[in-house]
Order: C-alpha cells, then sequence, then structure tokens
C-alpha cells in the first residue's frame, strides 16, 4: 500500500514537470519536447535529434562517439579509428607513428629507432632497407650504397665516355673548353683513391693527376689523369667528373689558386650539372654541397657560387687569379 503511494506520488510529480515544460522546445529542431529528453552546455534536445545530429561523430566511420576519443586538424575520432586510419604510419615498420619522428629529404617518414638499425646510403642519404631501397650493398670501404642508386652506379667504359661528352658539352656551354683530347679516367676503390691522392679527405669523390714534362726548362707536355670513386649513380659521377675537368682547366691555364678559391670554383661544375638536372636526387646533392662546412668544399664553394650568380661564368674566368 505504501508503495504504490509512493509510485502515485511520483507519477504526480512526473506530469508535473511535463506540463511545466511545456513550453520546452528542442534547441535544434525547434519542436516542443514532451517525454524524454537530453540536456547539454545550457541546450535541450530531443533525445534522436541529440544522437542524430548533436552528438560528435568520428570523422572517420561517421558513427557516433561515446567515451575516449582523439582530436586531430580539429576532427574527432574514435580511438581505434584514429590509430587504424588517420595516425601517419612508419614508411619502414607500418606501425603508427606517434610521439615525434623523423621525416627525411624524401618525404619518407619513419620512427627514430630505425636510423640505427639502417646504414645510410652515402649517396642519397635515404635509411638502406628492403623497404625504402630495396637492399643496397655494404661497399666495404666505410660507403654504402642504396638499391636505387646502385641502378645508374657507373663501371663500364661505354657509360663514363658518353659522361665525359656530356660534361665537356656542359662546361663548353658556359664557355670553359680547349681541354686535351685525351683524357685518362680510372675508376678505382678508396684506398686506390687515397694512394693517388696528394692530399685525401674523405669527402673525397676523385683526384686528378697532373704532370709536366719539361726540357731545358721549357714545358714540352701537359697531361692530366682523372681517377674517379667507383659505384657513384651516374649522376654524382658526371658532378664528380665535372669538378676533376675544371681541375684540368685551371692546370691548363697554369692557374694556381688558393685552396678554398680553387675547390670552390671546381664545385662549380658539380653545381652545373646538378642545376642542368630537375630530379630530387639533383636537389638532395645540391643541399648537401650547401650545408657542407668544409672549408675549401663548402665555404670556398659557397663563396664562389654566390660570386657566380652576382657576375657570371665570364666574370669568373676571366678573373679567377684576382679573386680573394
Ligand atoms: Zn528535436
Ligand atoms: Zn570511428
Ligand atoms: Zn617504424
Ligand atoms: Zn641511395
Ligand atoms: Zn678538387
Amino acid at each position: 500500500m505504501l508503495q504504490s503511494k509512493l509510485y502515485l506520488l511520483l507519477h504526480c510529480l512526473f506530469i508535473m514537470i511535463s506540463s511545466l515544460s511545456a513550453q520546452l522546445k528542442c534547441d535544434y529542431c525547434n519542436l516542443e519536447i514532451s517525454g524524454k529528453y537530453l540536456t547539454t552546455a545550457g541546450k535541450s534536445y530531443h533525445d534522436n535529434c541529440y544522437t542524430d545530429h548533436i552528438q560528435a561523430r568520428c570523422q572517420y566511420c561517421k558513427k557516433p562517439i561515446d567515451g575516449p576519443y582523439n582530436v586531430h586538424e580539429d576532427k574527432s575520432y574514435h580511438e581505434d579509428c584514429y590509430i587504424d586510419h588517420i595516425v601517419p604510419k612508419c614508411d619502414i615498420c607500418r606501425l603508427p607513428l606517434k610521439g615525434s619522428y623523423i621525416t627525411d629529404f624524401w618525404g619518407t617518414a619513419f620512427h627514430e629507432h630505425h636510423s640505427e638499425e639502417f646504414p645510410e646510403c652515402s649517396s642519397c642519404g635515404r635509411l638502406i632497407s628492403d623497404e625504402l631501397t630495396g637492399g643496397g650493398y655494404d661497399l666495404g670501404d666505410g660507403r654504402n650504397l642504396c638499391g636505387i642508386c646502385n641502378e645508374t652506379s657507373v663501371s663500364d667504359d661505354y657509360l663514363i665516355e658518353s659522361a665525359l661528352n656530356q660534361v665537356k658539352r656542359l662546361l663548353a656551354s658556359n664557355g670553359i673548353n680547349d681541354f686535351p683530347k685525351h683524357i685518362p679516367i680510372s675508376i678505382v676503390d678508396k684506398t686506390e683513391l687515397k694512394q693517388k691522392s696528394t692530399s685525401y679527405s674523405d669527402a673525397m669523390q676523385g683526384f686528378t693527376d697532373h704532370n709536366t714534362q719539361t726540357r731545358n726548362g721549357e714545358v714540352i707536355l701537359k697531361e692530366s689523369h682523372i681517377y674517379i670513386l667507383s659505384h657513384l649513380p651516374m649522376l654524382m659521377f658526371k658532378a664528380v667528373l665535372a669538378h676533376e675537368l675544371l681541375h684540368i682547366y685551371l692546370f691548363e691555364q697554369d692557374l694556381n689558386l688558393r685552396p678554398d678559391i680553387r675547390e670552390g670554383f671546381c664545385n662549380l661544375g658539380s653545381e652545373l650539372v646538378y642545376e642542368s638536372d630537375n630530379s630530387q636526387y639533383s636537389k638532395f646533392r645540391l643541399q648537401s654541397m650547401l650545408e657542407s662546412l668544409d672549408p675549401d668544399y663548402g665555404i670556398g664553394y659557397r663563396k664562389m657560387s654566390k660570386l657566380l650568380y652576382q657576375k657570371g661564368w665570364m666574370y669568373i674566368l676571366e678573373e679567377l687569379d684576382n679573386i680573394r
């Protein structure tokens, strides 16, 4: 008896609220609310109006969100939808990239720990892995070459000859010619390069040996021999070749320049090769040259490159001896 009374009382109370809220309108559809409704942020909604139109929805699966969720670029996602479909994935292990990660020059993103697991390609800087480069090679002399760079790696005489002709044409189009008719080019490994060169540095990719023969104090023969490191991809090979050809140019003109002016000038040849090519690889190589801290190959190069940009090739060639 007591229980049924209580029930009745509650019932009366409910009706009262219901009649009191007769003017209550849904903030979504603007129609009157009767029965069950929801209130949030000071606004009231029909149950259906709320779930169908107001409740936050996952921007991936479009279903309403209850419980924890992630916000990314002002959009909300279920936790699972976010991790499975929105978070970028590592290009090496395919797992989500949460927290800080590395994006390399090539736009590849990967977990930081992979840079300790895989060697860097000495030519393009990519991490040598099956996923990114289709594997690669340890050249056994401190260098590693990725599968991509290896595809154009220069070794046979035919390629050397055609590279030489192309680079000579490129230099000639900027007023640099009069090279000896025959220029021997040998491909060597790092140990041989070290033996040939007089001032070896680890960044060295090539070396030119000059030889002058005199008789009674008079020059009767001048010859140069270019040595280039093995396993260089074609573009880098041409860039090194252009650098070495400019050494020959200086030798033929009897120009003895200060090391930073000399190497900076010769690097303009490499710059020319890379700038005549529109690939990402060339951009990567140019960037490495711009970032080099070497006093001659880096600082000297930037000095000469600036001068070239301001005054042009003709000025550089005429004034080489006077540049300080
Ligand atoms: Zn409504
Ligand atoms: Zn979702
Ligand atoms: Zn990873
Ligand atoms: Zn590479
Ligand atoms: Zn040099």
